[in-house]
């Protein structure tokens, strides 16, 4: 069961940012779907 989650997500595209589209590290995965220069500008 656990294994078939770490399959699903080693399978999932990398993350981008909804703003302009740049690809996210996975440890900006705290700031949600922005990257740091989009998540920065409010
Ligand atoms: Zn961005």
């Amino acid at each position: 069961m656990l294994e078939n989650v770490m399959e699903f997500f080693r399978n999932l595209p990398p993350k981008k940012c909804v703003t302009c589209g740049e690809k996210m590290e996975e440890q900006a995965e705290a700031y949600g779907t922005k990257c740091d220069k989009c998540n920065a500008s409010h």
